[in-house]
């Protein structure tokens, strides 16, 4: 199956689950007809790249988008509800568009924000339960999609599956489980009598036959998207150098592709970049070393650039990034660029500060807005039901109080949230995230 068919088949079965009882954030009526949200917009972002229009409609049929109308509607707005009831949410005075996508997140971590408990004394269970926590932060914050980079396979794969089964409201996930690295090198946490019968030890490979397997492994667990790790890393003290071959990582990518995945790419040494892309990764994470010939070849392939300057605002990140200035080169290479903030690394409710980054290293607000929405979906392939307001789209609409266009920080206040038409946030207030 392609990702949008099975993003398609988890999300079908939801529209016949709900209940009766569910005020504003009913998708569906007892008898399992799609309730309508008729959402009053001041101003209108549908799709990211095009100007915003003022005083536009937005008619959501259960979790997807029926209808986009100019002027201000109310019920009216539904012209055959049949009975489902109507409820008219007043955005009028807030500036509405698509809910954000960070495609490079760390649910498992959260920064300076600590878990309650010690690293060393975290279970599977506690992860699972950190992760939740963190995916409700995500969330409220305004992502209603993300890409999980790698975390614990089995706590994310089971948030994942329990958000897509409608038991809780949280971000749409993409997991990569375990990443793919080398023996040693950035993300290996086994310790160094590995056990190669070990699941925990199943993302590390050496070789073509050992790359290969890493991947099926991964998409046997349940991954829905591969990370790889072309270098080592600040975090693990693993350094900044290439730690796979062209041959292992062109494994790596080419068994993800045939498996329907995407692949994308931790790496900082200029030549690793290059390996990497040569290799055909979708994306490149970090980047930082990215000389010019391999950003032009990225734009030339559309391989997208995720920058995360989240986590290099200090120490020894910030000077390497600040060396090179692969961003900025990017921006005017004309690199396509996708929202990534690799929070985890830093708290989860400060990730949107990202968007003040790309702005300030000269990125413009507008394509800020569609590095976190269009790009982010065409690069993660669920751009046939996300990333903008369009009929027949999923309802993941956000609402905030100033136009991002005009200053995009705007966005690390958001005020309204909802997610395939569930409303997860209000003039500013939490909504219940445990589903009945
Ligand atoms: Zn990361």
């Amino acid at each position: 199956m392609t990702m949008p068919s099975m993003l398609r088949a988890l999300l079908m079965p939801l529209l016949a689950v709900l209940l009766p009882g569910m005020a504003v954030a009913a998708t569906a009526t007892q008898d399992g007809n799609p309730a309508y949200v008729v959402i009053q917009a001041g101003e209108l972002l549908a799709v990211p790249g095009e100007a915003p229009k003022r005083n536009q409609t937005l008619v959501i049929r259960g979790q997807e988008v029926l209808a986009v109308r100019d002027g201000i509607l109310g019920a009216e707005a539904v012209a055959d509800a049949a009975g489902a009831p109507v409820t008219v949410i007043d955005l009028r005075g807030h500036f509405v568009m698509p809910g954000l996508m960070d495609v490079h997140t760390h649910l498992m971590w959260s920064g300076a924000d600590h878990p309650p408990k010690k690293a060393d004394k975290m279970t599977e269970a506690d992860l699972t339960l950190w992760a939740l926590r963190n995916a409700r932060t995500k969330l409220l914050a305004g992502f209603t999609t993300v890409r999980e980079q790698a975390s614990a396979p089995h706590p994310l794969f089971a948030l994942r599956d329990w958000i897509n089964a409608g038991r809780f409201l949280g971000p749409r996930i993409l997991a990569a489980g375990n990443p793919i690295t080398a023996p040693g090198g950035h993300g290996d946490m086994t310790k160094e009598d590995i056990n190669p019968l070990d699941i925990h030890a199943s993302n590390l490979c050496s070789g073509v036959e050992g790359c290969r397997n890493a991947v099926r492994i991964q998409h046997k667990m349940g991954s829905d998207v591969i990370k790889m790790m072309a270098t080592g890393g600040f975090a693990d003290n693993t350094g900044i150098d290439q730690r796979f071959f062209f041959d292992e990582m062109q494994a790596i990518v080419d068994t993800a592709h045939q498996l329907g995945l995407i692949v994308g790419t931790h790496a900082y040494a200029t030549d690793a970049v290059a390996t990497a892309v040569r290799a055909g990764v979708d994306s490149v994470e970090h980047g930082f070393g990215a000389d010019d010939a391999t950003l032009r070849l990225m734009k030339q392939k559309g391989i997208y650039l995720v920058p995360t300057l989240s986590v290099a605002q200090q120490g020894a990140i910030r000077e390497y990034r600040e060396k090179d200035r692969a961003f900025e080169r990017a921006l005017k290479i004309g690199v396509p660029i996708a929202f990534g903030s690799d929070d985890g690394g830093i708290p989860h409710r400060l990730s949107t500060r990202e968007f003040g980054y790309m702005v300030e290293a000269g990125m413009s607000p507008a394509a800020a807005l569609q590095a976190a929405t269009i790009n982010a979906a065409r690069l993660l392939r669920i751009d046939g039901e996300a990333g903008t307001l369009e009929p027949g789209k999923l309802a993941d609409i956000i609402a905030v109080r100033r136009s991002p266009l005009e200053d995009v920080r705007v966005l690390e206040d958001v005020d309204f949230v909802m997610k395939s038409g569930r409303v997860a946030k209000q003039a500013g207030q939490p909504q219940a995230t445990i589903l009945d």
